[in-house]
């Protein structure tokens, strides 16, 4: 077992693997109405990624598991399964909080073996996700990094990030800190049923301006492209026009990809909204968890022609600071991970 549990108020609803003690925790409040929370004890917070050769990032810090932020096509809800949690709404809706990241963090980075190497976060699941605003667990997460001058890297779709705007800043004067956002589409309707939980793209596009305007550079992961709902030339033209008026550094296009766990929720969630796409879908994705690598050159060629268009890039104003950025997909062309590897990237 990885976690130590907590004493206290323990609670029989916590699945085994988190430890008798676990605290299982609900607030009656509008915003976390129906999500339960398991605080426990993690034992290690930065995590190695393996086979970090194929990702732009070596290191990782991932306060929590589950995303109430409930993107249907999420990568990571396979991993809720290890839990003894479905992939399903126990992913939107039973959320891991590690309550003692951050002191742990602090012990990590002063450990004599850390090299202080760049740090990912927000690349399993949404470190500004809802439960952020009342665990707040990220800024003693930053202020950790800023004491230790630690480069790092986050990437969200929450516009929580804000409230940290300072803290970001402090840190930005002694290191290297990326921030990316993600911002797949602008459609409205399709936002609604897809990503039920997120901020709403403008609003995200936001957070890209405000970065930007306070001196902190910010990309675009512009992720997923949707097939057949997102990726009209249209669609994609108005995407990449409001991340350019967003100020974003770069927009990097990653197509939708589906590996299991994502896959039969996404499949369950078109059947009801877009039933006469399961087969065009079922047809694309007929080898396996990628788009074929026709279409992802497609998407990725169309999006870097438009943002050449709108000057978004190494030459747009503010771009001159570009830092390394994290994904919250894999890039296309890695390859699934087996079990025991998706477990110590968490
Ligand atoms: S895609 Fe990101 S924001 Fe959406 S549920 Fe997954 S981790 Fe959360």
């Amino acid at each position: 077992m990885r976690w130590d549990s907590l004493g206290g108020d323990g609670s029989a609803d916590a699945p085994a693997l988190f430890g008798a003690n676990a605290v299982t925790r609900t607030f009656d409040t509008p915003e976390f109405r129906g999500i339960t929370f398991h605080e426990i004890r993690a034992r290690s917070i930065v995590n190695r990624v393996p086979g970090a050769s194929r990702m732009p990032f070596e290191w990782t810090v991932n306060p929590y598991r589950g995303c109430s932020h409930a993107c249907v096509y999420c990568f990571a809800r396979n991993t809720h399964r290890y839990l003894d949690l479905d992939a399903g709404e126990d992913f939107d809706s039973r959320i891991v909080v590690k309550v003692n990241a951050p002191e742990l963090l602090r012990r990590e980075l002063g450990a004599r073996r850390w090299r202080g190497d760049h740090i990912a976060m927000g690349t399993n699941v949404d470190c500004y996700q809802r439960a952020e605003g009342r665990y707040r667990l990220m800024p003693g997460i930053l202020t950790a990094l800023r004491d230790h001058a630690n480069p790092f890297s986050v990437l969200t779709k929450g516009t929580l990030i804000l409230r940290d705007l300072e803290l970001l800043r402090s840190a930005a004067a002694v290191a290297d800190v990326g921030v990316s956002v993600s911002v797949g589409f602008t459609d409205e309707e399709l936002w609604r049923t897809v990503e039920p939980g997120t901020p709403a793209p403008q609003r995200r596009l936001d957070v890209v301006r405000t970065l930007s305007e306070h001196g902190i550079p910010c990309g675009v992961l512009m992720a997923p492209v949707i097939p057949f709902l997102g990726d009209s030339p249209e669609r994609l033209r108005t995407t990449v026009r409001a991340i350019a008026a967003a100020g974003a550094t770069s927009v990097t296009p990653l197509a939708l990809h589906l590996r299991p766990g994502a896959r039969e929720w996404y499949m369950q969630w078109l059947r009801t909204h877009h039933p006469q796409l399961v087969r065009p879908y079922e047809a694309l994705y007929a080898d396996g968890a990628y788009a074929p690598k026709w279409y992802q050159r497609r998407i990725t060629r169309q999006v870097h022609e438009l943002a050449a268009e709108y000057g978004i890039g190494p030459s747009a104003p503010g771009a001159a600071r570009a830092l390394p950025r994290p994904y919250d997909t894999p890039p296309p062309d890695a390859e699934p991970e087996p079990r025991a590897t998706q477990l110590t990237l968490l």
